[in-house]
């Protein structure tokens, strides 16, 4: 009865409002729940892991990067983040780290923060890359240590010697040996200093260089190398019109590595050529030389610094295992590649790519031209 005489209480107006109550509760739920939503994607967008634990241990929230490919690496990772939440909720900082060997190898960093409200957070950082430029960074010093210690050591050992010896022939053989060092010494400092300056430099600047301009200085400075070895250094000179948007004196110095390593892995007597021919809207500054020629099995790896095919050879010929890296960086500074063919006994091309600039007169496909050909003054006019 009393249900009956509470149902005849509720006017229309009374249901009007609830109604109305309802549809607002509704819409502000879909509200909360479309903005849990944008929350729940922007954390996932992250790049960070974060899982977000409350003061009883449940999950509240949790994002995408904190799971990773593969099951093995996706246990590695939970263990973690569990230890990390039982530390954080007893009040307690803690981090560790979690290698996964993939490929591809990640570094995971983990850490466990406890929160105001007794709950915990755990953060899955990546560190893969600080891994790898602490591990790049660690070997070049020990590179640089090794290859500096060689040429000082020997510098001592010869300057005593020198100290020692009163036959004038042995002192004269004994002063150009040290020489040699010395100079073998210079040139590696010189390599470092320049490959440092390339990489630090980062990009080029875009200052319109004449590709001609630097084919000349290139083989200018490669002359002295070449004439001592009675090597001709064969240059097809490209036209004055013909440019590259950069740096002139990374190109230079990129282009006179390229002419160096030719002369120095060529037989005596021998010949050694170099071109600046377009293709496909690049500037191919190309050396080539009928030298000794490089394995394919050390073809990837003569780019890196420090490699040497023949350790010896290179000491030989005065190398610091420095020159095609530096070549390497002045091609990526320059949105450009370096390429390379070779064969045993036969020789090998080494073709330095970077993108031409063509006059804004030029017609359209006018840069197309043969590896072995000048260009055409007049397509570049
Ligand atoms: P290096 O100072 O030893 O010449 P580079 O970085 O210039 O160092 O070259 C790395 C290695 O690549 C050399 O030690 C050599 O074995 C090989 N190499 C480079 N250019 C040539 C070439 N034109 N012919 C044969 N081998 C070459």
């Amino acid at each position: 009865m009393g249900l009956l005489h509470r149902r005849r209480d509720v006017t229309v107006d009374d249901a009007v409002h609830r109604t109305a109550e309802l549809d607002a509760a509704r819409a502000e739920g879909a509200r909360a729940g479309r903005a849990l939503q944008r929350a729940q994607a922007a954390l996932d967008s992250l790049p960070v892991g974060v899982v977000m634990v409350d003061a009883r241990g449940h999950v509240v929230s949790r994002n995408a990067s904190t799971h990773v490919a593969g099951a093995h690496g996706e246990v590695l990772v939970q263990e973690a983040i569990d230890r990390h939440v039982e530390a954080a909720l007893a009040g307690r900082e803690s981090q560790s780290a979690v290698e996964l060997f993939g490929p591809p190898r990640r570094v995971l960093q983990v850490r466990g923060i406890p929160q105001p409200d007794g709950g915990a957070l755990v953060v899955v950082d990546d560190v893969s890359e600080r891994a790898r430029l602490d591990t790049v960074r660690t070997d070049f010093v020990a590179n640089i240590s090794h290859e500096l210690k060689t040429p000082v050591g020997a510098l001592a050992v010869l300057a005593e010697a020198l100290a020692d010896e009163d036959d004038p022939e042995v002192m004269r053989r004994l002063a150009g040996k040290l020489v040699d060092e010395a100079h073998r010494a210079a040139a590696a400092i010189d390599d470092l200093l320049e490959l440092s300056r390339i990489e630090l430099g980062g990009r080029a600047g875009h200052e319109l260089v004449q590709v001609v301009t630097v084919v000349r200085e290139a083989a200018v400075r490669s002359l002295a190398g070449a004439e001592q070895r009675d090597i001709r250094v064969d240059v097809d000179e490209p036209s004055p019109d013909l440019c590259v948007r950069g740096d002139r004196r990374q190109l230079v110095s990129a282009l006179a590595n390229l002419i160096d390593n030719a002369v120095k892995y060529s037989e005596a007597g021998g010949d050694v050529f170099v071109s600046a021919p377009v293709r496909d809207g690049d500037v191919e500054l190309t050396v080539r030389d009928r030298g000794i020629g490089i394995p394919t099995r050390d073809l990837d790896r003569i780019f890196e610094r420090f490699y040497r095919v023949d350790r010896a050879r290179s000491r030989e010929t005065g190398g610091t295992g420095l020159g095609l890296a530096i070549v390497r960086h002045v091609a990526t500074n320059h949105d450009g590649d370096v390429r390379v063919s070779s064969e045993e006994g036969e020789g090998s091309t080494f073709v330095l790519a970077i993108p031409a600039v063509v006059p804004a007169s030029d017609p359209a496909g006018a840069h197309e031209d043969d590896e072995h050909d000048r260009p055409d003054e007049e397509t570049f006019g």
